[in-house]
């Protein structure tokens, strides 16, 4: 399929994070952009280690980490204009074969061609929810297609478009530094099987959904259970209904934001740094701790400050301020609410007077939430426009890849957990699902194709 055989319409006028920064690098626009490279195309940075620019460009990427292959010329080269037809013309070829999920982080020129558009948790139901599908596009980051290959049927392929997809926060929980960690945490408490008089083990483990396939198998084989942003506090209440304390990976903010909604003080948490003996803690911090902080955070939601609460408050007078569980605890403190992404699209849309909403969370969805939204003034609290680096990389030329591969037959980018991880790694998921009922179906609110 090429460019000549296709009659181009017009790309709809959304609101693009990418045209806007394409606006800056050109002078187009007085705006501020963390990076100028962010207008290029992300193959450009395939072939580098590091997750690229964005938000955790300057985050260490594990040695190790997938890497993706040369993009091939075809799709480098093409407009946006032929990139769209040509996803929308295997898409239509191969029909109910393919279901096609995007995040609510990714670039609107992807989201506009998925089925289903939500959190990782609601896309990977969905992908639950449609056995029918032999293959499934996630248009997210890697442990999403992950997650996805664990609750889908074993004879779907969960493909990711670009295998440098990755998610800094995720990779900050090492599979190896857990294991040690365990091990550390054993030579203190003792026996971790063994329970008290009240019938509580010494440690729960408890992952954030955003981990690897790994971290949520080791979490499943030592008792725990994976939570979400949604459900955190339901998930902690589990885990100390059987556990003396909580070890909670990889995001530190939501750990502590969530435990000290729930009474839980700050010197009960001591943080668990990978890099130094014991973590960094004392034994007698971590024998009277609640809950022990993984040193991981997300470096979209890290970029939020209590001083752009101020600003916002000063110039726009009744702001609403709602920002994500991911932002360090003063700026949660500092908020008027805080909750997940699907928390934040709801009470926008819950909203019935004109309201103006400033937004703690990633920028390609709080600009979406304005679009839709256009009876409220919606802001992002970062006035810098940078997006997340890893969910940038997905980009509709690896879109236009993935899909006319299926078309001729091809499989590209499978993503599939190995069993000995994957039964395990079900056990912490299931325990989730049985702590609280599923979550809210993904959203068709922005299903445009
Ligand atoms: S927004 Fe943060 S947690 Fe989500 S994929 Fe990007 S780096 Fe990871």
């Amino acid at each position: 399929m090429s460019a000549t055989s296709l009659t181009l319409p017009p790309l709809p006028v959304d609101p693009s994070v990418d045209n806007e920064i394409q606006a800056i690098v050109s002078g187009a626009s007085t705006a501020e952009t963390c990076n100028t490279d962010l207008a290029a195309g992300p193959w450009n940075f395939d072939a580098r280690p590091g997750y690229g620019p964005g938000s955790s460009m300057g985050d260490v990427i594990p040695v190790g980490s997938p890497r993706q292959g040369e993009l091939p010329a075809e799709y480098r080269d093409a407009s946006p204009e032929e990139l769209d037809a040509r996803v929308r013309a295997a898409k239509e070829k191969l029909g109910d074969r393919v279901m096609i999920l995007g995040h609510f982080y990714q670039r609107v020129e992807v989201v506009r061609h998925a089925d289903y558009v939500g959190d990782s948790f609601q896309l990977a139901n969905a992908a639950k929810a449609h056995p029918e599908a032999e293959a499934i596009v996630f248009c997210g980051v890697h442990f999403m297609a992950e997650t996805a290959d664990l609750l889908s049927r074993p004879d779907q392929a969960v493909i990711l478009p670009n295998l440098a997809a990755g998610c800094s926060m995720a990779d900050m929980a090492d599979i190896d530094q857990v294991e040690e960690c365990w091990e550390q945490l054993a030579d203190i408490y003792g026996d971790m099987d063994a329970t008290d008089a009240d019938g509580l083990v010494p440690v729960i483990p408890v992952t954030y959904m955003n981990s690897s396939a790994a971290i949520k198998g080791f979490v499943g084989r030592h008792g725990g259970i994976v939570c979400t942003s949604s459900n955190a506090q339901t998930v902690l209440e589990w885990a100390f209904e059987r556990g003396r304390r909580v070890l909670f990976f990889p995001d530190q903010h939501l750990g502590r934001n969530t435990a000290k909604a729930m009474g839980v003080t700050v010197e009960q948490m001591p943080m668990w740094n990978p890099r130094k003996p014991l973590g960094g803690a004392g034994a007698d911090e971590l024998e009277s701790a609640r809950v022990i902080l993984w040193h991981g955070f997300c470096s979209v939601h890290r970029r939020f400050t209590v001083e752009q609460i101020e600003k916002a408050r000063t110039e726009h007078s009744g702001v609403r301020v709602i920002v994500h569980p991911e932002c360090p605890m003063a700026v949660v403190d500092a908020a008027d609410e805080s909750g997940s992404t699907d928390y934040i699209r709801r009470a926008i849309e819950g909203a019935t007077e004109p309201t103006t909403f400033a937004i703690g969370t990633e920028v390609n969805l709080v600009q979406r939430l304005a679009a839709a939204n256009p009876q409220h003034t919606i802001f992002c609290l970062d006035p810098v426009v940078c997006p997340c680096s890893t969910m940038y990389r997905i980009h509709p030329g690896y879109l236009a890849w993935v899909l006319e591969g299926l078309v001729n037959g091809e499989v590209l980018n499978r993503i599939t957990v190995p069993q000995d991880v994957a039964e395990p790694a079900r056990l912490a998921l299931e325990r989730m699902l049985a702590a609280k009922p599923p979550a809210a179906p993904a959203s068709a609110w922005e299903n445009a194709s």
